[in-house]
């Protein structure tokens, strides 16, 4: 597809990077390393702030420790998402990172192109589900190094949910310009209609390893499509 759009605002999982590196490595490194993660660390003031919100969410004694790891590896397996075992997954997918036990995954056609979109004067910007703080350590520790300096913002669902039309309204206003200037890349078909109602250009990246659309469901899109980030023009 070509657009002319001066800024592109990039969805993370199944865009700019494969969905199963969440699924496969983050989620389970967090499983496994939280029981010893939060006797270890129980006593910082941040972990045991987490600690406080858990027990009460569970309804067990804050001085627990065994009883709040057997709820939080409850809420895991049931996959609930609660605020304070959302917290302290930050903090060790944080750990994670820092330590080199992995790095996060990007699909070299999109590192490229973004690479070359910046070096042109494009401005970037993420969107995704992850916090804030997430995506910046994402990035921070990909399989290509630091990619950080290639994007000016970020955004998460402290603007709106991601298949909401406003949320794209006011991700438009905070970028600072208008709507239809934006290139808004995703791998879902509801998050592609929001910034479409929006006014936002709209591009449908569709991977074969990460998506169930089939050749039916693009036709029927007013989306454009693209195999990878090379399938992304801008004139
Ligand atoms: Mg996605």
């Amino acid at each position: 597809m070509t657009a002319m759009a001066k800024v592109i605002l990039t969805d993370i999982e199944g865009t700019t990077s494969s969905i199963s590196f969440v699924r496969d490595v983050l989620f389970p490194y967090a499983a496994q390393h939280l029981p010893m993660f939060v006797r270890a660390n129980a006593h910082e003031p941040a972990v045991a702030e987490q600690l406080r919100a858990a027990a009460q969410e569970a309804g067990v004694a804050g001085d627990d420790c065994e009883a709040i790891i057997a709820a939080l590896q409850r809420w895991i397996a049931e996959d609930r998402k609660i605020t304070p075992l959302k917290a302290l997954q930050g903090m060790l997918w944080e750990h994670g990172y820092r330590n080199g036990d992995y790095r996060a995954h990007v699909y070299a056609d999109a590192f490229d192109q973004l690479q070359q979109w910046h070096a042109a004067g494009v401005s970037l910007y993420v969107y995704s589900s992850g916090s804030i703080q997430a995506q910046k350590l994402f990035f921070g520790y990909s399989e290509f190094g630091d990619m950080t300096p290639l994007f000016r913002d970020y955004f998460d669902t402290t603007s709106g949910a991601k298949q909401e039309a406003d949320s794209y309204r006011r991700i438009a206003a905070a970028i600072g310009c208008a709507p239809v200037d934006i290139l808004f890349l995703s791998d879902i078909r509801g998050e592609l209609d929001a910034a479409r109602a929006a006014g936002l250009q709209t591009c449908w990246l569709v991977r074969p390893a990460d998506t169930t659309a089939t050749e039916a469901d693009l036709a029927a899109s007013p989306h454009a499509v693209a195999r990878d980030f090379h399938g992304v023009t801008l004139r």
